[in-house]
């Protein structure tokens, strides 16, 4: 699937390069722009071109650390009632129709890919770890704002179960909560079997596990949250390049991004094994 995506982007290139190149020159270099990503075309002579292996995305820092509004933003579409029991829920466009396409193979196998969360806001973030920040939702049983007295350590308690704004995943748009919130769901029954589904198809779509089991740093194992890396591996670049915990501010804790390392442990704390298989083009 992505051989023939990556071909329709290089035949763009080509036209709109054809279109607009100085016929003379050789060996120029032009970017362009499509779909807010930029390609850098070469062009070796008048026969030849090539796509530069690396793409450049330029996302901007609201886009990385989820200050968009999906409803206004013609790159997200609104998730069908037929994929999500909750209402007015957004992703990307592409990582949609890449959903639409699982979900259809998975319903033909029997199994209902039900969204339960797509793309969350940094406010709607922020509402949720204040909450726990100050003790109006409990974590684990525990009252943090009177419990737990160090920022640091209040701050790493939830982030056992909730990312910090700007951290999360759920920002870019590319990421789906699929069916329950309990690892325990995915190990036995209709749950496990769902699993073992996405398991062995989900890389087929673009879709890919990245919070799982094992990993030395970051959020625990979500057995539910699938990734498409198509979109999500440029924006984990973009977002290595261009956010730094300085852009960490304006919530309750922010100051703990730091010395936490929300960037190094959590954000980048993904299975990167999944990365390199993205790269060369393994669906399992
Ligand atoms: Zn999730």
């Amino acid at each position: 699937m992505f051989d023939i995506l990556k071909k329709i982007i290089l035949m763009i290139a080509i036209l709109t390069l054809g279109a607009c190149s100085n016929s003379n020159a050789i060996d120029i270099k032009e970017t362009l722009i499509i779909d807010s990503s930029n390609f850098i075309v070469e062009k070796k002579n008048e026969d030849t071109v090539t796509v530069n292996a690396s793409i450049i995305i330029n996302y901007t820092k609201d886009e990385l650390m989820g200050r968009v509004v999906p409803k206004n933003d013609t790159n997200f579409s609104i998730i069908e009632k037929e994929h999500t029991s909750k209402s007015k829920i957004y992703l990307r466009k592409e990582a949609y129709s890449a959903f639409c396409r699982m979900y259809d193979a998975a319903n033909k196998d029997g199994f209902k890919l039900n969204i339960i969360s797509a793309f969350r806001s940094n406010y709607h973030q922020q509402l949720i770890w204040e909450s726990k920040w100050i003790g109006k939702r409990k974590v684990n049983g525990q009252n943090l704002s009177l419990q737990v007295k160090d920022e640091v350590e209040r701050a790493k308690i939830i982030l056992q179960y909730s990312s910090m704004p700007g951290s999360s995943r759920h920002h870019w748009g590319t990421d789906v909560d699929i069916y329950s919130l309990e690892n325990s769901t995915f190990e036995s029954g209709y749950g496990l079997k769902i699993y073992s589904w996405l398991q062995k198809h989900a890389a087929e779509y673009g879709f890919y596990q990245v919070y799982t089991a094992g990993r030395s740093v970051g959020y625990n194992e979500e057995k539910w949250h699938w990734s498409y890396l198509p979109i999500a591996k440029p924006m984990l670049d973009a977002y290595k390049n261009n956010i730094s915990t300085d852009d960490f501010k304006g919530f309750k804790g922010s100051n703990t991004a730091k010395e936490i390392g929300i960037i190094d442990n959590y954000v980048l704390g993904i299975n990167m094994e999944c990365l390199n298989k993205l790269e060369l083009g393994i669906d399992n």
